[in-house]
């Protein structure tokens, strides 16, 4: 095997997704977190996608009636799904709540709704879009609503990565995975090369489906949630390596690409990676009896630090279910965790971040948008929709039906 250094040679300058610079714009006090008018919002120095004037002063009371009257009309034609990190001025709207994967479901199982409208991130659209029936459209209020760690694995980038692993370990050896926080066109590369979709929920059961057809994983895009999962299903910490994108071969030599088992894309999420071990150390001191969970997007520290970690869903499951007087420190993102402590009030439930960093991406939702794409089709005009092309529709599917066969 010869590889073909010229290429493989290739380094690029270090740059964020711009989702994640602009992460922190939104970290504000508690109090600061209920929907102004999207006028106010806007001046946070991020991008927005232009709308029309008339929705930027409208109070939150204007767009409740706004919305209520073009719910009245659209009917049944219409379902809003919201995803659990939505603000609460966004997901009282929603027909359905839940993680992404949970919701896409849901659209699918909704034949009779011509429009979907996704209030959460591009990806999850993108998912709605694939799982959908064709004569369905899918629509996401802010067109900048996107997800700093799908952005951490562009497409050129997972491709050039693909072609210097398969000239290293030869074809066949290895078996993609990524995560449903990518896009569709990474979803496409897994189905196309034999891999496989996973949630955090399934990301055990795929890798063991992976290591049942190839000797090596890629995990995509998130190194925590791949690195949190090799640990659980017992693949030592030596036998993980990280790839950097903007690294000859990742960052790595031949020899110590081959005696890997796992490789983790260097992506992570901007929300999760901000909960410590320190911050449970606190939170345990001032609550002996705190119980932690966590989201394993986490750090492994954090992971390991905590008493369990769990998808969403099994976040809320945890704590709905949990024993009146329970304490509980959560570390996932503040729109749920808030929520989660206005419905279970008969127990403590408080986040583990003292600041308040909601996801800057979910956040850009804001109720104007909504009003303004529900407007649109009153008015039998489509306004953000989303698209996914025939080939990369048909692979990404692929991926996410072998998804479903492991679960
Ligand atoms: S919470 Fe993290 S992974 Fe989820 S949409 Fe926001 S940035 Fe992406």
């Amino acid at each position: 095997m010869t590889i073909d250094f010229k290429k493989a040679g290739r380094v690029k300058e270090p740059a964020l997704p711009i989702t994640e610079i602009e992460h922190s714009a939104f970290c504000k006090s508690e109090d600061e977190l209920p929907a102004k008018p999207l006028l106010d919002e806007i001046k946070v120095n991020i991008r927005w996608q232009k709308i029309p004037v008339k929705y930027l002063h409208l109070t939150a009371e204007e767009l409740d009636q706004r919305l209520h009257h073009a719910r009245e009309k659209l009917g049944k034609r219409v379902i809003i799904l919201g995803h659990h990190y939505q603000r609460e001025e966004v997901i009282k709207y929603a027909d359905f709540q839940g993680d992404s994967y949970l919701l896409s479901q849901q659209a699918a199982s909704q034949p009779e709704a011509e429009y979907i409208i996704f209030c959460g991130v591009h990806f999850m659209a993108e998912t709605a879009r694939i799982l959908c029936s064709p004569h369905q459209r899918v629509i996401l209020p802010n067109i900048t609503a996107g997800c700093s760690m799908a952005d951490m694995a562009p497409t050129g980038d997972v491709l050039d990565a693909w072609d210097d692993l398969e000239e290293v370990l030869g074809g066949g050896s290895i078996v993609p995975i990524t995560y449903m926080n990518s896009t569709a066109e990474i979803k496409a590369l897994c189905g196309r090369n034999g891999g496989i979709v996973c949630t955090s929920s399934s990301a055990p059961s795929a890798f063991e489906w992976a290591f049942e057809r190839g000797e090596r994983v890629l995990f995509l895009p998130d190194q925590h949630l791949g690195r949190n999962t090799g640990l659980k299903i017992g693949i030592d910490l030596d036998d993980m390596i990280v790839w950097s994108p903007f690294k000859r071969l990742g960052g790595h030599t031949p020899e110590r690409i081959k005696s890997a088992k796992v490789i983790l894309w260097q992506g992570h999420c901007s929300v999760h990676t901000r909960f410590t071990a320190r911050q449970i150390e606190a939170a345990r001191q001032r609550y002996p009896d705190i119980k932690v969970i966590v989201h394993p997007e986490c750090t492994m520290e954090t992971v390991q630090a905590a008493d369990m970690d769990g998808s969403t869903e099994v976040i809320r499951k945890t704590i709905n279910e949990a024993a009146p007087g329970s304490q509980w420190a959560v570390g996932t993102e503040i729109s749920l965790v808030n929520r989660l402590a206005k419905n279970n009030p008969d127990k403590v439930v408080f986040c583990l971040d003292p600041i308040v960093c909601p996801c800057s991406t979910m956040y850009r939702i804001h109720p104007a948008y909504l009003s303004w794409v529900l407007d649109g089709l009153l008015a039998g005009e489509v306004v953000n929709e989303i698209k996914v092309d025939g080939e990369t529709m048909k692979y990404a599917h692929t991926a996410l039906e072998r998804m479903l066969q492991v679960k």
